[in-house]
């Protein structure tokens, strides 16, 4: 007898600017549709994926039966798995594409399984299928895609990780060029150092941009959302990036940056109506020079994985 869950996992904005690889928020609507189903063997098998091409159905190599197998091997369960996945969020578009898929398994497996864990346990499995995808385990992604909202990560050894509370009226502008920046590039970019200066600056704005969000206070949120780490250095992967980040502020944006490693770019706004403009203004760069994008307008998703029929 067979068991079928369906299951949609956001993607998600990882960074938020002066967040490198520590910060990350959850978008509604786009992400993964997964159907997982309990099977009476022992295996984890990759059926149809859907929107997306050169995805592995190896099971060995897909995220999804990736971090199934880490939860799995955890409570010493032999549970088989079959996984369709339907994706509208490509990968490589910085937007956690494969983050999307190891949380939603992970989710989708533990509910048919009962319950044993809880979205924030579910976490570190998740992050296998992201050491699979890119070699390291991160959570930036899969953190806010499992538990919704706004998340930090304080550490990974031991892993603890947050939730911050954000005002309703935020709103995220999301602008995908179809153009490609290779993750590989964009991680090999960065320095290794980073001048003294430039951390202070930094850790003040991830804790102003913090308290701006506990608080509400938009002008905080407004004056933290700089970063003086990696955008300077990244941005460069990306075509007419100052002038579309230029024309989103224009357009009333309390600020922007790369989302994730990109080539995305997103702005945050204080209500839909601006989040609009914002994102009319950035995507003219992009049409005036001829390259093709897509535009995503979303509210902070505040639920993360869910079950959907
Ligand atoms: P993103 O940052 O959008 O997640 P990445 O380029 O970091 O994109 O990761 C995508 C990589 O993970 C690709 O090499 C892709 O083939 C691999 N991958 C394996 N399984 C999946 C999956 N289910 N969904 C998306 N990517 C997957």
């Amino acid at each position: 007898m067979s068991e079928k869950i369906r299951v949609f996992a956001p993607a998600t904005i990882a960074n938020v600017a002066c967040g490198f690889d520590i910060m990350g928020l959850a978008l509604e609507k786009v992400g993964d549709q997964l159907t997982i189903q309990k099977t009476d063997d022992e295996r984890l098998t990759i059926g149809s994926i859907i929107g997306a091409e050169n995805i592995p159905t190896d099971p060995t190599k897909n995220v999804c039966s990736v971090a199934i197998q880490a939860m799995l091997d955890h409570i010493g369960s032999k549970q088989g798995f079959h996984i369709d996945i339907s994706k509208n969020i490509s990968p490589g578009s910085g937007l956690g594409s494969s983050a999307s898929s190891s949380a939603g398994a992970v989710y989708g497996a533990n509910m048919l399984l009962g319950k044993p864990f809880t979205k924030k346990e579910l976490v570190q499995f998740a992050m296998e299928g992201e050491k699979a995808a890119s070699e390291k385990a991160h959570a930036d992604n899969v953190a806010p895609s499992l538990l919704g909202g706004f998340t930090v990560i304080r550490s990974y050894d031991p892993l603890d990780i947050f939730s911050v509370h954000y005002p309703e009226e935020l709103i995220a502008t999301v602008v995908f060029p179809a153009v490609e920046v290779k993750t590989a590039d964009a991680k090999k970019i960065l320095k290794p150092e980073v001048a003294l200066s430039d951390a202070i600056a930094q850790w003040g704005n991830v804790s102003a941009l913090t308290a701006g969000l506990i608080t509400e206070d938009f002008g905080l949120i407004e004056r933290s959302l700089q970063d003086v780490i990696v955008e300077p250095v990244r941005s460069i992967l990306i075509p007419c990036y100052q002038e579309m980040k230029q024309a989103g502020m224009d357009a009333g944006a309390l600020g922007g940056n790369i989302s994730g490693s990109g080539p995305s770019v997103f702005a945050l706004s204080k209500g839909k109506e601006t989040a609009e403009k914002v994102g009319q203004a950035m995507s003219a760069v992009l049409a005036k020079n001829g390259i093709a994008y897509e535009l995503f307008i979303s509210k902070i998703n505040p639920v993360g994985c869910e079950i959907i029929n």
